[in-house]
């Protein structure tokens, strides 16, 4: 396993040692730097491409291309400086400090890099601290297990995943407002919203339950394929029949199964406790909740029951909010602190970094960041 430790850091990278270890491309800092700009402004270009044509495609009908355009040119300029502030940051620390510190080098700069956020919409900002604060999530939990501090099961995960499914749809169901947007994939109108002497759905049961299960195995297939797609965009405009792998794959398949399994148990469960209460309630929810969630040991997924447990946070937060009004300024700088947190991962603990933010870094700085990190592993941190 990768991990650099303080100690380890500062036994490796002595005084003499400079910022140059980290522009390995060229030696002095403006030049690095200015090269590095450019080939971000490629990298991020790349990166967020198939994001934006992807909204193209599921909004074809009612695109408004003026808004869109705008809002794809205030993403390159904020992720272009998000490589930036980066870089100079450390540069500048190097500068300030006359050599190169442990916690500078990734949490500082990982913070400063963050703080180009408030570039973007609020809605942008408010989505990006959700993936954000999904990754930091998973980054805990990977490191807790591979300190030893917790052991996962398919067992553990899935009753895990029960409790938090019980939890959330409890919430969503006694929710007095609409909930902020969130990562959650299914969630019902609230009871107080509907008539809440039977089922509230149009169709009978029966019908309610099966069109649950298709739509939602759609889903749950789609959101698979699209993201493999967009993991593997460059190869998918190479190679078109590449499609045809992702459409067979089985874990698309499997992940359908979970969704359509879910929602179907859900209501199941919802329609049997009301036909026996004669009225809908807030428990009926919580425990169809916990029942669908046995459907997640079909394919354990941590990244699906991170979304189910952030978005109990979420909830959490938007309730209490309305007694303690938060700063919307706060969430900008949330994100910026997640990513000096997740930055810090990605350097000092590599294995155990979301695949996510690798990904992102590496095609963000058209590949240099990934020059970076192996010049660092292979003249700085070999073992
Ligand atoms: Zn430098
Ligand atoms: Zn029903």
């Amino acid at each position: 396993m990768t991990v650099i430790s303080k100690e380890f850091f500062y036994k490796q990278v002595s005084d003499g040692i400079d910022c140059s270890i980290l522009h390995p491309w060229m030696d002095e800092c403006v030049p690095a730097n200015a090269y590095l700009m450019v080939q971000a402004a490629i990298g991020c270009t790349k990166f967020f491409f198939p994001l934006y044509l992807a909204q193209v495609i599921l909004n074809r009908h009612n695109i408004n291309w003026r808004r869109l355009v705008k809002s794809y040119i205030r993403t390159l300029i904020y992720s272009v400086s998000f490589v930036g502030f980066f870089m100079i940051s450390n540069c500048i620390q190097c500068w300030y400090f006359g050599r190169l510190h442990y916690y500078s080098l990734a949490l500082a700069s990982g913070f400063f890099a963050g703080l180009p956020i408030f570039i973007e919409s609020p809605v942008n900002i408010n989505l990006n601290t959700l993936y954000f604060f999904n990754m930091f999530l998973e980054a805990v939990v990977m490191n807790l297990e591979s300190i030893g501090k917790i052991t996962r099961t398919k067992t553990k995960d899935t009753l895990a995943f029960m409790t938090c499914s019980s939890i959330l749809m409890y919430l969503f169901d006694t929710q007095s407002c609409k909930p902020y947007n969130n990562l959650w994939f299914y969630q019902q109108k609230n009871s107080t919203e509907r008539n809440r002497d039977n089922c509230a759905h149009k169709d009978n049961c029966h019908m309610h339950i099966l069109k649950g299960i298709i739509q939602y195995f759609g889903v749950g297939f789609g959101l698979e394929v699209i993201k493999f797609a967009l993991t593997k965009f460059q190869a998918l405009m190479k190679d078109p029949k590449l499609l045809i792998t992702m459409l067979l794959n089985k874990n698309n398949l499997f992940f359908g199964l979970v969704t359509g399994g879910y929602v179907g148990i859900f209501r199941l469960v919802n329609c049997l406790l009301t036909k026996m209460d004669k009225r809908e309630r807030g428990y009926h929810k919580a425990l169809a909740g916990f029942v669908s969630g046995i459907t997640y040991c079909i394919k354990p997924n941590l990244q699906f029951g991170i979304t189910a447990f952030a978005t109990i946070v979420q909830l959490l937060i938007q309730r209490a909010e309305r007694k303690i009004p938060i700063p919307s300024e706060s969430v900008g700088v949330l994100f910026a602190v997640l990513n000096a947190l997740l930055f810090h991962n990605r350097f000092m603990y590599a294995d155990t970094c979301p695949k996510y933010i690798t990904n992102m870094t590496k095609v963000c700085t058209n590949g240099l960041d990934t020059k970076t990190v192996e010049f660092l592993l292979d003249h700085m941190f070999a073992v």
